[in-house]
């Protein structure tokens, strides 16, 4: 039923991973979809104001974003989906536009994503969730 999911993944969280394995299972358990994860690392201005210059730094960004998808590639295993139905992707910038912005992409027709970190009980949505939800154009499946 569904084509195009999306699902975030934070890769420094493996909690918040193993929180949406059952429901991604669950929602392409007929193996129409394809499955996009996606990881966001964040922007250059954050590197910036720890000090590092751009022009030096900016070659480490490609390794980071080679680093983040390599992370990611193994994390996906753990998810039970035919490898010719899962595609990942590493990006650089903020993490709610960017994963707003291939949502649009990949014409996603479901996003499943956590509601934030389990250690941050205050929050009932995370800054990206909150604004996941409220931007997408598609169904939005948050896991808690
Ligand atoms: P918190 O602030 O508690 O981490 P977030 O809203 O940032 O809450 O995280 C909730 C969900 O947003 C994560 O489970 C993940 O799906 C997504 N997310 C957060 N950060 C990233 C990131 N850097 N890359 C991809 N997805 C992310």
């Amino acid at each position: 039923m569904y084509n195009s999911i999306l699902v975030p993944i934070d890769i420094s969280e493996d909690s918040l991973t193993h929180m949406v394995i059952p429901f991604v299972q669950a929602h392409t358990a007929l193996n129409t979809a394809k499955v996009h994860f996606l990881t966001v690392i964040p922007s250059l201005p954050y590197y910036s104001s720890l000090g590092l210059a751009y022009s030096v730094e900016m070659p480490k960004m490609k390794e980071f974003q080679h680093a983040a998808l390599a992370k990611l590639d193994e994390i996906v295993k753990q998810f039970k989906i035919p490898a010719d139905k899962i595609q990942t992707h590493a990006v650089t910038g903020s993490p709610k536009d960017q994963i707003l912005k291939l949502a649009d992409t990949i014409g996603a027709d479901l996003i499943i994503i956590a509601s934030h970190k389990p250690d941050i009980s205050t929050y009932l949505l995370g800054s990206n969730a909150a604004a996941v939800v409220r931007h997408a154009k598609c169904p939005v499946l948050v896991v808690r």
